[in-house]
């Protein structure tokens, strides 16, 4: 049995269950927040938690693995193994000073107050920098400290910026860059190992799906060259005959940021009947 930690809510609970789900472990009954074993062909269980106290939870073994941002993995301290990037929950760790001030470099936080929940993570940045500055360790609604006269600064979570600019701050230096990892416990056991390796298997070919699409579609024979030279694909392209003489069917993965151009090239080159459709895994 592995036992899987997930945030029980928060921004990365959705994304987290729906990843889990794709591959084939879905939470049933999904309203009791408690233990729940249920996977396709896995014997696994879910812990739902605070997202802080999942590094923990898998460093001492109340969990074996973790869903959880890099950013709470970092702070934490706890020796646990990175062992997959997600590839969702992207943000960074900033520091952001009021508008008006004149930043010049990390060496304008000497000897500032800086208002974050990551005090570890500035801290140690701030050493490589050899800058001293008066760290004050708050838990929410960081970003009004300065406004309020409790910081000059603050140290914290930005992902579009939106929030920094309603508060009157900036973003001056990009510190951290986080997104959702699998955390493991360094020390599992063969048989855990054998059931996180089958998961990472499933998220892998889950992940390098993601923005491909597969498209299909009836081409001209003479056509062809031309339309192979523009879908590369993963070896090259599938090539059907059609019963209609001097005509095929192509079979091809484009990346979805790729794929109108794509369309309209092969459109160009005769190309009719286009279906494009869902691409659910990718397996190498
Ligand atoms: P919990 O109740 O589990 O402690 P929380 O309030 O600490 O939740 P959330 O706000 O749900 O945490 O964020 C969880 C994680 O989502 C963050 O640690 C970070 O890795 C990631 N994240 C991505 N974008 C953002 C963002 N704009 N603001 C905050 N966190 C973000
Ligand atoms: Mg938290």
């Amino acid at each position: 049995m592995l036992r899987i930690a997930i945030q029980a809510k928060g921004r990365l609970n959705e994304k987290s269950m729906s990843l889990l789900a794709d591959a084939g472990i879905s939470a049933s009954g999904s309203n009791s927040r408690k233990l729940l074993a249920r996977a396709e062909g896995l014997p696994v269980d879910l812990l739902f938690l605070r997202d802080d106290d999942i590094p923990q939870a898998v460093a001492m073994g109340v969990a074996d693995v973790g869903i959880v941002g890099l950013n709470e993995v970092a702070e934490s301290g706890e020796t646990v193994e990175v062992v997959k990037n997600l590839g969702f929950g992207a943000c960074r760790i900033s520091i952001a000073v009021p508008k008006a001030e004149n930043y010049d470099g990390v060496e304008w936080c000497r000897n500032k107050r800086i208002a974050t929940s990551y005090p570890v993570i500035l801290s140690k940045f701030l050493e490589e920098k050899g800058v001293e500055a008066e760290i004050h360790k708050i838990a929410g609604s960081v970003e009004i400290a300065p406004a309020v006269g409790m910081a000059d600064a603050i140290f914290d979570i930005v992902s579009s910026g939106g929030t920094l600019i309603q508060n009157g701050l900036k973003e001056v230096e990009q510190v951290f860059a986080s997104q959702a990892v699998m955390i493991a416990n360094p020390n599992l056991d063969s048989e855990k190992k054998e059931i996180l390796s089958d998961i990472i298997f499933r998220f892998d070919s889950i992940l390098s799906s993601k923005g491909m699409k597969y498209v299909l579609l009836n081409l001209p024979e003479a056509a062809l060259p031309e339309a192979v030279a523009l879908l590369p694909g993963m070896k090259s392209p599938t090539v059907l005959p059609l019963a209609e003489k001097g005509w095929v069917s192509m079979h091809a993965v484009i990346a979805e940021d790729e794929l109108w151009n794509k369309i309209k090239a092969l459109k160009r080159l005769g190309a009719e009947d286009i279906l494009v459709l869902q691409l659910d895994n990718l397996i190498n």
